[in-house]
């Protein structure tokens, strides 16, 4: 035990700088200056036993002026001992020639200390020798004279521990028992918040157990880190229970400091989490992206965002929920995968017109006429329709009146209509098109999940025409078709339901949108595909097509206008006599709109443009060229150049210009014109005539979602079984009026007398063959039905038709013309081919009030109950068999 070693009274004296041994602890020194290694070498490297030597805390004398006048003092009330310090310095003490550079301060008070390792080594080049030495402090002594041996320091010293007896009693003092239990409560409370960072204190705690106590305070202050102050004023606690109220004082300071440091690691870390964390990483990913050369701020972008959204008015839910996407949004990185499907989503949300809405200003029925007459011609049933229905908008202008439906072939003026309803109520006008759209996210959007998602087609026009209460066209409701990605009709019944449309849900904009201020309209070729669900909120409104007349109007009055306008060019430069527009609309074009016109219209405008810019260069020069403008040719040809220019004199203006070129007749159209631009006339009178040339061919009335139109049916028969062949795209109704035509004139042979046409039978060991020319086109429908019966007994009786007459109508077995529909198209299409003669179902009398009576009149209309009726009238000089029965 380290208080029974013996002490000499003289010890040689290592100074320790600015450290402290205290007892009981093991240090390891490196000894290299001269004075310090010729101590080690003569007190314990020569003696055969590890010697004891006095390890004296030193302290530069710089430092101490301060320090060591405040310490000195102190030592002396804490121990209450006189504490002398002892001063070396190399003027005022040069002992035993000891030259002493620096001034430094002894400690008086050290600790004995025993050898327990040594080592010797080598310091290369100079050949000096070190040692390392192990040291472990055994007990305190005081200095009571220091004098110099050699180039080292010995001392006259006194110890100051207890010896063993003095222990003894001592530890039976109850103060000091209570004293020290209380220190090894704290101490392994500092102990077990140690534990949990450094996985050696397990060393600390065995010995916090095992250790008596008057050596407990000394080694557990020494394995921690303590000020040399600290240090010191536990070296000079010379009295026990002294020393372990300061080792206490000391440890729990040292358990607080750990706490707070704690306490403040974690606010701190808790704040670098959030805020500076988030910096950080800013300043990171900005460096990087100037690394990049990106230069584009997304802060600045998201700021954008941001300010967008706060001026789209959106309502209190929708505002919430963009906010909750704008917070997501910055947390992400711009490289992010969803970054920019949310930036894409949330400018949706910013640009979608949640409260702009156009003004509507006060609505003149009588102006609104006015802008329907101005923009069309006839049409006047429409146009009443629809003054009557802004008429109830005007009184009620939140009125849930049905949606007008425009259903009629192509170029009748739906589209413009819809968009004069619009002019006429001074909204703004988007149309979206419906063609072709088979998937209800097509109406409805795709979800966000989904890679690519967009909204539906609906949210994209209103976001394009950025009001939300445009007069929205829904073009070509009838042409949605439903599959297995849903069905369109259904989503856009919820659309056209005033009651649901306030809530309007479309899939990718995953928050309701009010729909209800938007004015609907559609257009439709045809009414029989619109779903009758949707077509039940609809009011359907037929345009029909148009007859010459009325088309010729048209163009003479707004297309040809328009037209030229549309080139930059007036009636001044180029004229379309009526003739000529008459030809067009004969020859170039057979539909029932007038969008082929108004094309071939345009191509004669850009035909006379180019005319008219060749003619512009020609414009012949005014002959009093300004004076002004002379100097300036003058000049170019004195640099010896050759010069080309017009010169346009001062005072002559565009106005003179086109005065110029008025001189030079207008333009006008003639038929060689018309040739050159668009080529030989592609449809004439003499179809009907010429396709009618041999028996087996007859015209029929159809109708399409292009109106309606002439279709030649044409029938041949060979050697064969018996067989029914039919080609042209057939649908399975118009096959059966096929099969029914054929087994009437299979019965009815005898009859009419067309087994006697000819030497052969026609019906035993013959194939039919019956062909729908346009074979590309599809057809279907009952209506070829009689058509079908004339070419049948043309084919057998070897008659021709007459190429002046067309028919419409179903037949039964047993022979009855039944009505058909589309009378008024099918009417104006025979008028537009030329037809003179249309024979059509008895009970078809009522539609034909609806035909323009102008047509009516220039057509003979021949109505039939029987299909023998249709047999008498649909051929030269009357039904064939009579002629057969005269044989
Ligand atoms: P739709 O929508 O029926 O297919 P549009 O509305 O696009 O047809 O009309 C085609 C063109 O014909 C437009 O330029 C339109 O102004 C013109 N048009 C059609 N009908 C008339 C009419 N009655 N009066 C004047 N222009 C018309």
């Amino acid at each position: 035990m380290a208080e029974l070693v013996e002490l000499p009274s003289r010890l040689a004296i290592l100074p320790f700088r600015n450290k402290v041994l205290l007892p009981g602890a093991i240090i390891r020194i490196r000894c290299t200056s001269s004075s310090s290694v010729k101590l080690v070498e003569q007190e314990l490297w020569q003696k055969e036993e590890k010697g004891i030597i006095g390890v004296l805390p030193v302290r530069d004398a710089a430092e101490s002026t301060s320090v060591g006048s405040a310490l000195s003092p102190g030592m002396g009330t804490e121990t209450g001992e006189q504490s002398p310090k002892v001063l070396v310095s190399s003027d005022s003490h040069r002992v035993d020639g000891i030259n002493q550079q620096e001034l430094i301060h002894w400690h008086k008070r050290g600790v004995a200390a025993r050898a327990l390792h040594l080592s010797r080594g080598v310091e290369k080049p100079s050949g000096r020798v070190t040692y390392i030495v192990v040291l472990e402090g055994l007990c305190r002594f005081s200095v009571q004279e220091l004098s110099a041996r050699g180039t080292y320091y010995v001392a006259r010293i006194s110890r100051l521990d207890m010896t063993r007896a003095e222990l003894e009693q001592a530890e039976q003092d109850p103060d000091l028992i209570a004293l020290s239990r209380q220190f090894k409560a704290t101490a392994m409370e500092l102990i077990s918040v140690l534990e949990q960072k450094q996985k050696n204190i397990g060393r600390t705690k065995a010995l916090l157990e095992t250790l008596p106590v008057h050596r407990l305070a000394d080694i557990f202050v020494a394995s921690f880190e303590i000020s040399f102050e600290e240090q010191l004023s536990m070296l000079d606690s010379v009295d026990l229970k002294l020393r372990l109220s300061k080792a206490m004082e000391l440890v729990d300071r040292h358990l607080q400091s750990i706490r707070v440091a704690e306490k403040i690691t974690q606010k701190v870390e808790g704040q670098l989490s959030k805020s500076q964390k988030e910096f950080l990483l800013r300043q990171q990913m900005r460096a990087i992206k100037e690394e990049l050369g990106d230069n584009d701020d997304d802060e600045d972008d998201v700021a954008t965002l941001e300010r967008k959204m706060q001026s789209a008015g959106m309502p209190p839910n929708v505002w919430k929920h963009a906010q909750r996407e704008l917070r997501r949004l910055r947390k992400m990185q711009p490289q992010q995968p969803g970054y920019s499907s949310s930036c894409v989503y949330l400018e949706l949300l910013a640009d979608l017109p949640w409260q702009k809405a156009s003004e509507e200003r006060e609505l003149s029925l009588r102006a609104a006429k006015e802008h329907l007459d101005s923009d069309h011609y006839g049409l006047s049933k429409v146009k009443q329709r629809i003054i009557e229905y802004l008429a109830v908008r005007k009184l009620k202008p939140d009125v849930r009146g049905p949606i007008l439906c425009f259903v009629g072939p192509p170029g009748v003026g739906k589209t413009s209509l819809a968009s004069s309803i619009a002019a006429a109520l001074g909204r703004k006008f988007v149309r979206i098109s419906l063609g072709g759209v088979k998937d209800e996210a097509d109406i409805r959007g795709h979800r966000r999940t989904y890679i690519g998602s967009m909204p539906g087609r609906l949210v994209e026009g209103l976001k394009r025409v950025a009001v939300c209460n445009p007069v929205m066209l829904l073009d070509e409701i009838d042409k949605t078709g439903s599959d297995v990605r849903g069905d369109p009709a259904s989503a856009l019944l919820e659309v056209l339901d005033p009651e649901q449309n306030k809530t309007f849900n479309d899939h990718y904009l995953n928050v309701p949108f009010d729909l209800s201020k938007v004015i609907f309209v559609a257009t439709a070729n045809r009414v029989q595909p619109i779903p009758p669900a949707l077509l039940d909120r609809m009011e359907v409104i037929e345009l029909p097509g148009y007859t010459l007349e009325e088309k010729l109007n048209i163009a003479m009055q707004h297309l040809i206008p328009r037209v030229l306008d549309q080139h930059g060019l007036s009636s001044e430069f180029l004229q379309i006599p009526e003739a000529m527009v008459k030809h067009v609309i004969q020859r170039y074009t057979r539909e029932a709109g007038v969008r082929n016109l108004e094309r071939n219209l345009a191509a004669l405008a850009r035909a006379a443009a180019v005319r008219v810019a060749e003619q512009e260069h020609a414009v012949p020069l005014n002959k009093d060229v300004h004076q002004m403008a002379a100097p300036l040719i003058d000049s170019r040809l004195a640099d010896g150049a050759e010069v080309e220019m017009e010169v346009i004199p001062l005072g002559v203006n565009n106005h003179e210009i086109s005065n110029a070129l008025k001189s030079s007749s207008p333009l006008i159209v003639d038929e060689p014109m018309l040739e050159k631009v668009l080529g030989p006339p592609r449809f004439d009178d003499r179809e009907a005539a010429e396709r009618v040339t041999t028996p087996g061919v007859s015209i029929g009335l159809v109708w399409t979602s292009f109106g309606g139109e002439v279709q030649y049916v044409e029938a041949t028969s060979m050697v064969g079984k018996g067989d029914l062949h039919l080609t042209g795209q057939l649908g399975d109704v118009i096959k059966e009026s096929a099969q029914i035509a054929l087994t009437w004139v299979r019965a009815k042979a005898a009859d009419i007398k067309l087994a006697a046409a000819g030497e052969i039978n026609l019906f035993e060991g013959r194939d039919i063959h019956i062909h729908f020319p346009a074979g590309a086109v599809p057809k279907d429908g009952p209506s070829a039905g009689v058509t079908l019966v004339s070419s049948l007994v043309s084919l057998f009786s070897q008659q021709r038709v007459r190429t002046d007459t067309a028919m419409t109508g179903e037949m039964t077995l047993r022979g009855l013309v039944l009505p058909v529909g589309g009378i008024k198209d099918k009417v104006l299409a025979a008028h537009r081919y030329g037809i003179k003669r249309v024979i059509l179902p008895e009970r078809n009398l009522k539609d034909l009030v609806e035909v323009p009576s102008a047509v009516r009149n220039s057509l003979e209309i021949v109505l039939v109950k029987r299909v023998e009726d249709v047999l008498e009238q649909a051929f030269e000089g009357g039904f064939p068999w009579r002629k057969h029965a005269k044989l």
